[in-house]
């Protein structure tokens, strides 16, 4: 069974989130590592992209990219048309030749987005909660729902006899509304938890035994506050238009928020916080809330477009510019919502203008491959933009050399950049270039922090991978005193990360920006520049894949 909104949403927030964590870690563990080589080692040319690259046009870039009328860049919005419209105008002005549909910048894709009606509620007793607000439903793939029953309280829902622990325990659960926390409890390790599939074991228990509907209330100790969850998993949906939604088995899964937790426990005679107590034991047994609830999931779906914008500098030498080098950033984010902007600043205004320096900078010089430049939409639901155009590539796949992309969340614009992680680097030959690159700005590259969060597969990058092209997403930290970075990116990630307060911030230090594109610019530069493209490590897991691959790769994530 899949569940890929209601699960894999909820997993994607918390990769991103461990990612930013670990990787302010990971800086510091390092920090102490091989001296990188010194400055000199730049050729002059390269130099010259480094002059060309400056805080202004990155700066200029990103306010536009991330200004109110760009209203967020949502996919299949006006204000995700008016930015792919101003990216190609920029192409336009830097000269870079046309890569999309019909001579055009753009290459138009066919979404479906899907939202709730109105008549969407959640009702207990006699009280309406708000769906946004007070709760979130999912999936919204799978039909409209008009549920109602009991609710039971049933904690993490565990039934395991080797922790002797039976949190089903003389109840039946079907047709009933379970109301249940997100493992693990505190008394079980997270790995362990995670390992073992364990919440996938036990929801799926609870719906082969017929409940009516999860409900998922806070214990204080998630990642993410169950209002950010439900500011989050409220969202419109966006997908490919012929894609299949989930079976219409799936009940509905229901996220509370804060407040409104309270609400169910009101007629159990157990407060919240006791039974939040009770959860944490073995011994817990499962109580009814002595109230009726009921769900109504109305959904409307609409099918729209939104664009790639794709465009590319014709190489100079008369063979290799057969082949080209693919810049990649998405330049979507959440777009609008109601009254809601999310303007995407850090992610990924930020990167599309990084990349869009690149370019410019390239727009007046002659590289021997060609340069792709490739600004994707629907990267926020799903990699959407790079999978169709790996899938319906303008450019022949087989003479792509390799792709570099950019996906941020703002750690280079909080000091000057000194570390680096090339998410790939250790797949194929681009790992020694970033490290030589890398090198000469004095910037140590260290490995993925958090490898088993598998960050690698999960963005626009690897839609590249797939089709067998080595790739590398780029992102960069400061050194420094840890702990400062840590609290800034806490707070920021409680409070803007994916939400309408992800804006450009006046403390932002641009030149960490500049140093990203910088090493982007000149490793591009030199995959230009080398007489072969990039391989595999023959060794590595991709050492096998050829340029042009359609086949699946094993399943990694
Ligand atoms: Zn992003």
């Amino acid at each position: 069974m899949n569940y890929k909104y209601s699960r894999a949403a909820a997993k994607r927030y918390k990769t991103m989130t461990a990612l930013l964590l670990g990787f302010l870690l990971f800086g510091q563990t390092f920090a102490q590592t091989a001296a990188p080589a010194p400055l000199s080692s730049l050729s002059a040319v390269e130099k010259e992209i480094a002059d060309k690259i400056t805080v202004a046009i990155i700066k200029e870039y990103t306010t536009a990219l991330a200004a109110p009328e760009m209203e967020g860049r949502g996919t299949m919005q006006p204000g995700g048309d008016r930015a792919a419209n101003w990216i190609a105008a920029r192409f336009q002005k830097m000269g870079l030749k046309p890569l999309g549909d019909k001579g055009s910048y753009l290459q138009k894709i066919e979404f479906k987005e899907t939202v709730h009606t109105a008549e969407t509620m959640f009702q207990i007793g006699d009280e309406k909660l708000r769906h946004g607000t007070d709760f979130a439903l999912l999936p919204m793939n799978n039909g409209n729902k008009d549920v109602s029953g009991e609710m039971v309280f049933a904690a993490y829902g565990i039934v395991a006899d080797s922790i002797k622990r039976n949190d089903l325990k003389g109840i039946d659960v079907n047709g009933k509304i379970v109301v249940m926390l997100e493992g693990p409890p505190e008394n079980i390790s997270k790995e362990i938890w995670t390992k073992q599939e364990a919440s996938m074991i036990f929801m799926q228990g609870l719906i082969r035994q017929g409940a009516a509907a999860l409900v998922f209330i806070g214990h204080g100790r998630e990642d993410n506050s169950p209002d950010e969850m439900v500011s989050y998993m409220s969202r419109r949906q966006i997908s490919m238009p012929d894609e299949s939604g989930y079976p219409a088995f799936v009940p509905p899964f229901v996220y509370i928020g804060e407040k409104a937790a309270e609400k169910l426990f009101a007629k159990s005679g157990v407060s919240l916080k006791d039974a939040l107590a009770q959860a944490e034991t073995n011994e817990f047994k499962p109580f009814k809330l002595n109230q009726k609830a009921k769900f109504i999931a109305k959904y409307k779906s609409t099918k729209g477009f939104s664009s790639n914008v794709a465009g590319f500098i014709e190489g100079s030498d008369p063979k290799l510019k057969e082949e080209a080098v693919l810049f990649s950033a998405h330049y979507d984010a959440y777009g609008k919502e109601g009254d809601k902007i999310y303007h995407g600043a850090a992610d990924n205004a930020l990167g599309t203008a990084e990349m869009l320096a690149v370019a410019e900078a390239y727009s007046k010089m002659k590289p021997k491959r060609s340069m792709i430049f490739l600004a994707v939409t629907g990267e926020e639901y799903g990699l959407y933009g790079s999978k169709y155009w790996a899938k319906k590539p303008t450019w022949d796949i087989k003479k792509v050399a390799a792709n570099l992309n950019l996906d941020g969340v703002g750690t280079e614009v909080y000091a000057p950049v000194k570390t680096m992680v090339g998410y790939g680097a250790e797949h194929s030959g681009l790992g020694a270039m970033l490290a030589d690159v890398s090198g000469a700005f004095g910037i140590k590259v260290v490995p993925d922090p958090v490898p088993d969060e598998k960050v690698f597969y999960r963005s626009d990058h690897y839609s590249f991978v797939e089709r067998g092209i080595p790739a590398l997403m780029l992102k960069g930290a400061p050194e420094g005193d840890i702990q400062v970075a840590m609290k800034r990116m806490k707070k920021w990630q409680k409070t803007d990360y994916h939400q309408p307060g992800d804006t450009i911030k006046s403390d932002w230090a641009w030149e960490g920006a500049k140093t990203v594109a910088e090493v982007m610019g000149i490793l591009g530069w030199r995959i230009s520049e080398t007489e072969k493209m990039p391989e595999w490590l023959p060794s590595g897991r991709f050492g096998k894949l050829e340029r042009g691959n359609t086949k699946d790769l094993p399943k990694e994530q």
